[in-house]
């Protein structure tokens, strides 16, 4: 088994949609990024290509090229998922997600289905927590929202990794 963990961080700004996990997420704000800015997306492809052994999100969809302007970030975790099937299944990830704001928990569920529905496994084998830090720190000061991701993954039948 291979385990990878994945964290990202973008800054909240005004005139941009909040989508997390690929769900949008009524606020009076967004996240600011090259792509959608969708945090659990990216901490989730990090947290795979990790596990993978494949390097990083920056590594495969580097912000310099034009064709990942605005994507939809699922897009990209569809890729990175193409990259590991059949060499890899994904036994489970869990996901923190630190926000101040606004409250997750209303959202929780349809985030890990659709992050469930992308990588073709079941909604129980991915788990979404939400956090504040206590007002602490950029996070807390609502500058920006964080992701981190851990998952595990075992070899695909038939496939023998080292
Ligand atoms: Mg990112």
């Amino acid at each position: 088994m291979r385990i990878g963990m994945g964290y990202d961080v973008h800054r909240l700004v005004s005139g941009r949609r909040l989508i997390l996990g690929g769900i949008p997420i009524p606020f009076d704000k967004g996240l600011l990024g090259h792509s959608d800015a969708d945090v659990v997306s990216h901490a989730v492809c990090d947290a795979l290509l990790g596990a993978a052994g494949l390097g990083d999100i920056g590594l495969h969809f580097p912000d310099s090229d034009s064709a990942w302007a605005g994507i939809d970030s699922l897009e990209l975790l569809q890729r990175v998922q193409s990259m590991i099937e059949g060499q890899w299944r994904v036994v489970n990830l869990d996901v923190t997600v630190l926000a101040q704001a606004p409250k997750l928990a209303p959202h929780r569920e349809a985030m890990q289905s659709r992050l469930a529905e992308v990588l073709g496994i079941r909604r129980a084998q991915v788990n979404i927590k939400a956090t504040t830090t206590e007002g602490l720190g950029p996070v807390g000061r609502g500058e920006g929202i964080a992701a981190q991701c851990v998952v595990l993954l075992q070899p695909a039948p038939g496939t023998a990794h080292a």
